[in-house]
């Protein structure tokens, strides 16, 4: 009973090992969490490969957490066990530095923290992390839905409702794959007049199917001076790593907290915003993993740990 599975990177550029360790205890302040699911976010490599700094391994990764608290470690309040929950890529923040003074808990200065890559993250039955990192999961989202919200959901939503672009504006999101997808229904629902741009036109169906106005082939089409003739583009969403001539300013969105998390998973609830997941079980880790990576996986793998929900 008290033993649980685990998938974990041994060492820099190592590979997923899948190990039994004890069920972790939380400690003051934290909650354990029987994970039902976890996304596989393309920022796991950096733990993967060695990428980011200060990493102690052997290390679970895993920021796209959903699951049920299981315990509750001294000191927390506000949360009780049986509830559904979240953790994404904000795991927790010092509450003291100048940052966290200002309410500012993504960028704190003092102890920054990230499932998976300060902590143990949710590739594994069980997880522990601080309550202030949770998000409630709405009932009508399941744990494979929730996972892929609580980084490329996140990440997407709160871009775009914080990027000044009011309903009936021109939204452009460029990249249709893992965070594009999600990033295309977000604008839609919010009220964007959204344009989606990706290369060639096999896209299209399913950009127009997520909720695009138009879609633009950047292969095919000047992106920029089409936009143009569209009237402009208050906002231009970049969800890969390409150009577009003529942008005039570009603004970093470091996802948010528990509760911009929370908020994401509300109004994909109310909205039907969804993330299209390929599921594996726990096991299949490495192959889910490369898929995700080969860009093949249609549009966010999901380790799910056969755990029955509450
Ligand atoms: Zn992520
Ligand atoms: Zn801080």
């Amino acid at each position: 009973m008290s033993r649980m599975r685990a998938v974990q990177i041994p060492h820099p550029e190592g590979p997923f090992e899948l190990v039994e360790r004890e069920i972790p205890e939380p400690g003051a302040g934290s909650v354990r969490i029987r994970v039902e699911a976890c996304g596989i976010c393309h920022s796991d490599s950096f733990a993967k490969e060695g990428l980011w700094p200060g990493i102690q391994y052997p290390r679970v990764p895993g920021h796209e957490v959903a699951g049920i608290i299981d315990a509750l470690g001294p000191g927390v309040v506000g949360w009780k066990t049986g509830q559904r929950v979240g953790v994404g890529w904000h795991g927790g923040h010092c509450g003291y530095c100048d940052s966290c003074r200002r309410g500012d808990f993504v960028t704190c200065q003092i102890a920054p923290q990230i499932p998976g890559f300060t902590y143990d993250g949710g590739y594994a039955d069980y997880m522990v992390a601080p309550a202030g990192a949770l998000a409630l999961i709405p009932e009508e989202l399941s744990a494979v839905e929730a996972g892929p919200l609580m980084c490329a959901g996140i990440t997407t939503y709160n871009a775009l409702r914080n990027s000044g672009a009011r309903p009936g504006d021109v939204v452009a999101v460029l990249g249709v794959g893992g965070l594009g997808h999600l990033g295309v229904q977000f604008a839609a629902k919010m009220g964007f007049k959204t344009v989606a741009i990706a290369r060639g036109q096999d896209k299209e169906p399913l950009a127009r199917q997520l909720g695009a106005w138009h879609y633009l082939d950047s292969q095919a089409q000047d992106a920029a001076a089409e936009l143009t003739t569209l009237g402009g583009a208050r906002v231009i969403l970049a969800t890969v790593t390409s150009g577009i001539s003529g942008r005039r300013s570009i603004v970093g969105w470091p996802s948010g907290t528990s509760i911009d998390s929370q908020d994401t998973l509300s109004f994909s609830a109310l909205t039907g915003v969804r993330s299209m997941n390929e599921i594996f079980p726990l096991e299949r880790v490495t192959e889910a993993y490369e898929r995700m990576m080969s860009g093949k996986a249609r549009f966010r793998a999901v380790l799910t740990t056969g755990q029955p929900a509450a």
